[in-house]
């Protein structure tokens, strides 16, 4: 399908008309990010919430585009040629790294993804930038001219039209008779390439990939397809929106758990969202675990139970022992849930005896001073189908409908 010049030049404009008030909205949000994230007290929420941060702001100023739609555009300093201008700019990106933020949310659901271009990208270093080349198929130079073929009649003799040229003659290189009429004598039934350097000769001269980033070449065929989207926010969107507005510690206490001083459970569902999401595009593992206190052999509701000093106390010790990337959130009143990236089975286990070990060295008790004991229930995935739905089910928790 042809799109005509007319429809290029006026999609451009609406999309510029689109980018303009998209910048005047990100102006206005990135300052009170700025705020937000400049406030003492905020830098442990560390890399990956900042990213979510950003997540957070570049999906409500494309939730207040009408109509809301963010459609890339071509920006030749991009490494896949696409870029959306005003959002590189306000999250400090280089031209088109935001196109990666757009894509973390609609692996999150929160963003829909529409088909907007096809690059091709150097197999190598993933960049755009590619200068496709016709071949030679046997010595792969790139000097290759073009000739005409000529059909000798008499004696069947078929080669280049140079093979028959002698000044303004021509004549067959193989039986050696002049050739006079064209049609009568002779035909030119087609063109060929000839390559300068072996003179092979070729009708379909090899399709060559020459990456003008990082100097690899790799035939046409070995090019990665990458799919440019633009993106619509989903109903999801507008639920995240509300949950994270963004005004004073609202934004923070969506991630945080202040009382605990862990991950908020809204955080770890989303975190659960995204890490099946990048299951199913670059496979891996992912581990889930539930933790809870038992007394007796009762489950016991420590979050209900427990003084505020308390449970902050034990709040701090599991956030110490978790790794960088791992969650630990408040369930219900019984229990945590703990989200393991990239933890296998054997990984998990590590977790655990790491945790019970911390645990028995606190020597928790319930009032009654009977000892509290840890449970623990983990679950391991690493099919691309998993689901989020599986994953939250296992935690316990509902997975909101899409
Ligand atoms: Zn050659
Ligand atoms: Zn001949
Ligand atoms: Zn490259």
């Amino acid at each position: 399908m042809k799109t005509s010049a007319r429809q290029e030049q006026g999609r451009r404009s609406e999309s510029a008309e689109g980018n303009a008030v998209l910048a005047g909205l990100l102006g206005e949000l990135g300052s009170s990010i700025d705020r937000l994230l400049g406030q003492a007290g905020h830098s442990h929420l560390g890399e990956r919430s900042r990213t979510y941060t950003w997540g957070l702001v570049v999906l409500r100023a494309i939730h207040s585009l009408e109509p809301s739609v963010l459609e890339p555009t071509l920006d030749p300093r991009a490494p896949l040629g696409h870029s959306c201008p005003d959002l590189d700019a306000l999250v400090g990106l280089e031209p088109g790294g935001s196109l990666e933020i757009l894509e973390e949310l609609a692996d999150l659901g929160l963003l829909q993804r529409q088909l907007f271009n096809l690059i091709h990208a150097c197999p190598q270093c993933q960049k755009g930038l590619v200068n496709l080349r016709q071949v030679c198929p046997a010595c792969s130079s790139i000097d290759l001219s073009v000739e005409r073929v000529l059909h000798h009649f008499a004696c069947a003799w078929m080669g280049l039209e140079s093979e028959f040229t002698h000044g303004f003659t021509l004549r067959c290189p193989k039986c050696k008779l002049e050739l006079h009429q064209l049609g009568q004598d002779f035909e030119r039934p087609n063109e060929t390439y000839v390559c300068n350097d072996c003179s092979h000769t070729c009708e379909d001269p090899a399709l060559e990939a020459q990456c003008l980033s990082c100097g690899s070449i790799a035939p046409s065929s070995d090019l990665e397809l990458v799919r440019i989207h633009s993106y619509r926010p989903t109903q999801l969107a507008a639920r995240a929106i509300e949950l994270g507005r963004l005004t004073g510690l609202d934004l923070a206490e969506l991630m945080v758990d202040a009382d605990l001083k862990l991950d908020a459970r809204d955080f770890l569902v989303l975190e659960a969202r995204r890490e099946v999401a990048r299951l199913a595009r670059h496979g891996g593992v992912l581990s889930a675990a539930r933790l809870w206190f038992e007394t007796d052999g009762q489950p016991y509701e420590i979050f209900r139970r427990w003084s505020n000093l308390d449970r902050s106390q034990l709040g701090g010790v599991l956030a110490s022992l978790r790794a960088p990337l791992d969650l630990v959130a408040r369930m219900d009143a019984c229990s945590l849930g703990v989200l393991l990236p990239g933890a296998d089975a054997s990984g998990a286990e590590v977790v655990r005896q790491r945790l019970f070990a911390a645990l028995g060295e606190l020597q928790l008790c319930a009032e009654s001073g009977r000892p509290l004991r840890p449970g623990w229930q983990v679950a391991t995935w690493s099919d691309p189908s998993t689901s989020a739905a599986e994953v939250l089910s296992f935690l316990g928790l509902e997975a909101p409908s899409e």
